[in-house]
């Protein structure tokens, strides 16, 4: 028999635990700062306009049927994928350097990198993958699910609310060899601190010298500034500097396809006269990796994000509504810095507006968080993150009352 009894109780996942935690509560105050999924101003999912119209579009075609793709996806998906995060004109699109795949969102492409590293990477090396502390929590199971060892750098300073940015340079400066750096593309989930272009700069030059591997984790593309190719700019100065590289993507907030799970991943070669050729023989390797996790990837929601890639007037809509979003999540930053600036709760608060993306890092202790979520029914994770998706202009002078009684 199994014996399951050998198997152990594992902890609930925190955040999904929190969302349950919030259904339950039955007052009418409530605010649920957890999940990272945007919210318009009346607290609720928002469907893009221009996914309702590709939606349109689709269902009215009578040529779709629900035929397997391909193992490595929609062709005409990964393609604009590739053109979205590396820019148009990208040479290392001209010289076929790029090997991409459709995966399962972002988690499925971080989880597809992970894996063919521990099956590739430079065996029999330390094989270390660097994490910010903090990052994304998932990002810690992904790669021990593949027994890859990992460690962590020096990212969010306590102390300013920003970038430590001398302890994050010194401890990659003191990496192994070869080791693996997992980088933010941009909008660094929980923090929402992102290295300014100078300091990239100066990331870049270290992982060269000290021949580091990067792997960029975009999952907020657009949804960051409002501007794509702002967003993407990390990722494309790597490129520009002849860095091979891996890249997650993700259309989960940038499209709102939250549970269509579209997403891709992406293996640049650096520039040689057989860069063509590496990406066709790692192509090869990716395609039975995936074919042995999932077979081939989910449909429905690339065939939406791949309509509006390729449509320069759907293409147009979509930036619009990108602008929506980001728009109605800096509006919120300004608000929620001016008003607990104007009730004179004690501490900083320009951090709040210095964020950017989905979160706030708020610097409010795991006993604030609790006394919030206890007397204002305020919902967000211990470590003080909030999602600024869930302020809206119904809550906000609340939410600043609630974060300003916790604080005194
Ligand atoms: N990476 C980071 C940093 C994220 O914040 C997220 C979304 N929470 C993801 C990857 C992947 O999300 P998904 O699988 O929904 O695309």
């Amino acid at each position: 028999s199994f014996q399951a009894d050998v198997v152990p109780q594992a902890p609930e996942d925190p955040l999904f635990g929190l969302m349950a935690a919030y259904r339950k509560d039955t007052s009418p105050n409530k605010v649920d700062l957890g999940i990272g999924a945007y919210r318009d101003n009346n607290a609720k999912p928002w469907i893009l306009p221009v996914v309702q119209k590709a939606d349109d579009i689709i269902g009215k075609d009578p040529n779709l049927n629900h035929e397997y793709l391909p193992i490595a996806g929609l062709p005409e998906f990964t393609t604009a994928s590739q053109k979205l995060i590396l820019g148009a004109d990208s040479p290392a699109i001209k010289e076929k350097r790029v090997a991409s795949l459709q995966t399962v969102s972002g988690t499925g492409a971080v989880h597809l990198g992970a894996l063919f590293l521990q099956r590739f990477y430079r065996p029999n090396t330390d094989r270390t993958v660097y994490f910010s502390a903090p990052t994304w929590p998932n990002h810690n199971q992904i790669f021990s699910n593949v027994h890859l060892p990992y460690a962590t750098y020096p990212y969010f300073s306590t102390k300013t609310r920003g970038l430590d940015f001398e302890g994050m340079i010194n401890t990659l400066k003191n990496a192994a060899e070869g080791s693996i750096i997992l980088l933010h593309g941009c909008a660094h989930n929980p923090t929402g601190v992102d290295p300014t272009q100078d300091q990239w700069k100066e990331i870049a030059k270290v992982m060269q010298e000290k021949k580091l591997f990067p792997f960029f984790d975009c999952a907020y593309q657009g949804f960051a500034s409002g501007d794509l190719n702002k967003d993407a700019w990390a990722v494309r100065y790597f490129v520009e500097q002849g860095f091979e590289m891996l890249i997650a993507q993700s259309y989960a907030k940038n499209f709102g396809l939250y549970g269509e799970r579209a997403g891709c991943f992406h293996f640049v070669t650096s520039p040689a006269p057989d860069a063509a050729n590496t990406s066709t023989r790692v192509g090869s390797q990716l395609l039975i990796l995936q074919r042995s996790e999932i077979s081939n990837p989910p449909a429905y929601g690339a065939r939406i994000a791949s309509l509006i890639l390729n449509d320069p007037a759907l293409f147009a809509e979509w930036e619009e509504n990108l602008r929506t979003m980001s728009g109605r999540i800096i509006t919120m930053r300004n608000a929620l810095r001016s008003k607990l600036e104007e009730l004179g709760t004690p501490g900083t608060w320009n951090h709040i507006t210095d964020q950017i993306g989905m979160f706030s890092f708020t610097g409010l202790t795991e006993k604030q968080v609790m006394k919030l979520r206890e007397d204002s029914h305020v919902y967000m994770t211990k470590n003080g993150r909030i999602s600024m998706a869930g302020l809206n202009t119904h809550n906000i002078d609340y939410f600043a009352k609630a974060v300003d009684k916790a604080v005194r």
